[in-house]
């Protein structure tokens, strides 16, 4: 079978390129549409509920033959609210292409989706739509972290409507929720995945369940679990989509993370029942996930294609981060982009392009790696370089980086700040972190380094790490909480490094902690660095070129500084790394400067002014402007 599927004739035969797979409903009639071309018999099973176990069949019908190895039915009437599943040889299955789904995604319904627009909808947009990628401050949340917290003040928990409530505070005002991430300053929210994925049990909300969400089960449907009820298939909908608008009416766009390159469960996914076997790479598992997705098979890109292009249509999204985007091949991410781009110019793509042992079902098929950036351009990738460089490497707790004290070896870190890489062609292809959900938060990472240190001094450290991250050309993108100075304490003195299922009390976001001094100097820290970054576009340069023009290592005698000099219009920067542990003096370039950023202040407002030479404290950042 799988030989078959790569074989010339079978796409030749057998590549659909009609844009009604799934079901197009109208009141008048809803069209269906499947493709299944190595199916002798196939059925359409209408049902009154969505729930599975429910024996409440109303009609099973046969669908006709058509071109390209579909099959069509046509229901008259209004067919809104109707649930269905296909029987293909005897199985029954879910429609790869369901709009939604009844409770933990086995049926799927026809839906009427323009009544799940809330309000205004019509009129709303990416706020951030045509700045470009380099403008971007990036902020990934999983949905539950947000609210889970005793402290957060969120009505709804662990829901999208939880992302829509505004006015949440502490006792004494200080913002959570929503309004504390617009309040920091950030441009984008990246929602861990809020499409529907199979480890969360939809029909047991009495009992507290936490997952990630990288295991998909239907890739064009809302999370259940996160809708106030996963029975009724329009609510997932309505609410995702009354999430997306809330996020864009307080000023954030709203990036989502997709997970093409594997799913849940290879054999009992939808798309391989269906079609035995086509959806998956045979014997690939890159992944470490049990399969790789074939996403060099025409109707297997077409699906990835299909799906980007409804989510950034139908719910406005406006960035798309890969999971193991290294796994897809680049000629179905670049149709993926120019098919989304087509009608929505804005959206944002990137992803992580690890280098992975996968086992292609075809010659000649490349991957979108970090190495091939220059097939793709336009998509960002992770920049493990800046990451393990700052904080040492994620598979080696103890080891150090440049804020933990690791000298930096030769000009790598240098040239991180310079948005060079030998992978990127430009600036806007590396997303710079120093911390995502995976691994350690990046203060237990310090924690686990330096683990005589004073929390004091480990402040200091990660105030670096994050002056380096969000000052540098690039991306800046990090980890919701790193700015509340995040820990996900396992007991013991340990650390939990893979949270993918632990429970809420070491996901969830500790807004209680915004009532200590330093966590409310760290949080004021990061708002002031993104003030100062947006505040200065020679620090959001979008191309190489102009990045060599402005930008100016200045070399020093203490290895542990680093020190860069830029200029924009009518104004000059200078941007100064100190990770010693000793206090140092630096020489300033001729004229008067104005101290905007220390080891724990940020801002665009100066502390003071400064010619001459400037005492640089251990362990500090230190940024000054002057006029030319
Ligand atoms: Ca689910």
């Amino acid at each position: 079978m799988q030989e078959q599927y790569d074989s010339p004739l079978f796409e030749q035969a057998y590549t659909y390129s009609g844009a009604d797979l799934g079901a197009l409903w109208s009141r008048e009639e809803t069209r269906l549409r499947l493709w299944a071309p190595t199916a002798e018999d196939v059925r359409v099973r209408l049902y009154r509920s969505g729930n599975p176990w429910e024996d409440d069949l109303l009609e099973e019908l046969p669908m006709e033959r058509s071109t390209q190895g579909t099959w069509c039915l046509t229901l008259p009437g209004n067919q809104n609210g109707v649930y269905y599943t296909y029987l293909t040889d005897g199985q029954e299955v879910c429609d790869p292409y369901a709009r939604t789904t009844g409770v933990n995604g086995r049926r799927a319904m026809i839906l009427e989706l323009p009544s799940t627009n809330p309000p205004g909808w019509e009129s709303d947009a990416d706020p951030h739509g045509g700045s470009p990628i380099t403008d971007a401050v990036i902020y990934e949340l999983h949905l539950r972290d947000l609210s889970m917290g005793r402290c957060s003040h969120i009505r709804n928990k662990g829901k999208f409507l939880g992302l829509t409530e505004t006015g949440t505070a502490l006792p004494d005002g200080t913002p959570t929720g929503l309004d504390h991430i617009k309040a920091l300053g950030v441009t984008h929210v990246q929602l861990l995945p809020v499409f529907d994925y199979g480890s969360v049990d939809e029909s047991r909300q009495d009992i507290p369940q936490y997952n990630w969400g990288y295991d998909p089960m239907n890739y064009n449907v809302p999370e259940g679990s996160y809708a106030t009820d996963p029975y009724r298939g329009e609510v997932r909908v309505r609410e995702m989509k009354q999430m997306v608008k809330a996020l864009h009416d307080n000023g954030l766009s709203v990036v989502m993370d997709v997970v093409y390159n594997h799913v849940y469960w290879a054999e009992d996914f939808c798309f391989n029942r269906i079609v035995p076997g086509y959806f998956s790479r045979p014997d690939s598992n890159g992944s470490a996930c049990g399969n790789d997705t074939a996403s060099e098979r025409s109707m297997v890109r077409k699906y990835i294609v299909d799906s980007l292009c409804y989510w950034a249509e139908e719910y406005h999204i406006d960035g798309f981060r890969f999971d193991l985007v290294g796994l897809i091949d680049t000629e179905t991410i670049r149709q993926a982009m120019a098919a989304v781009h087509a009608s929505h110019p804005n959206v944002l793509f990137y992803g992580e392009g690890w280098s992975m042992d996968t086992r292609t079902t075809r010659p000649g098929v490349s991957l979108a790696t970090q190495a091939n950036s220059g097939r793709l351009p336009g998509f960002g990738f992770f920049n493990d370089s800046i990451r393990d460089l700052l904080r040492g490497s994620v598979f080696y707790p103890q080891e150090l980086g440049y804020v933990t004290g690791a000298l930096p070896q030769g000009d790598a870190l240098r040239s991180c700040f310079m948005g060079v890489t030998p992978w990127a062609c430009q600036p806007g292809q590396s997303i710079n972190y120093v911390s995502c959900h995976d691994n350690h938060t990046l203060f237990d990472r310090l924690a686990l380094a330096l683990p005589g240190a004073s929390r004091q001094e480990l402040i200091r450290r990660s105030n670096l790490a994050a002056a380096f991250c969000i000052l540098s050309q690039g991306v800046p993108f990090f980890q919701a909480g790193e700015e509340m100075l995040r820990s996900k304490p396992k007991g013991h003195g340990k650390f939990d490094g893979n949270s993918y299922r632990s429970p809420d009390r070491v996901n969830a976001l500790r807004w209680e902690h915004l009532k200590e001094a330093e966590t409310r100097q760290t949080l004021a820290y990061y708002r002031g660095l993104i003030a100062f970054r947006k505040a200065h576009p020679c620090l959001r340069l979008q191309r190489r070129e102009d990045i060599f023009a402005a930008v100016t290592p200045i070399p020093c005698d203490n290895p542990h500084t680093l020190a860069f000099r830029l200029r924009e219009s009518g104004k000059r920067l200078l941007v100064i790394f100190h990770a010693d542990t000793e206090d140092a003096f630096f020489s300033l370039p001729e004229g008067r400067w104005q101290l905007c950023i220390d080891s724990d202040r940020a801002g665009t407002t100066s502390l003071g002014t400064f010619s001459g030479s400037i005492r640089i404290p251990a362990l500090s950042a230190m940024v000054l402007t002057g006029t030319d």
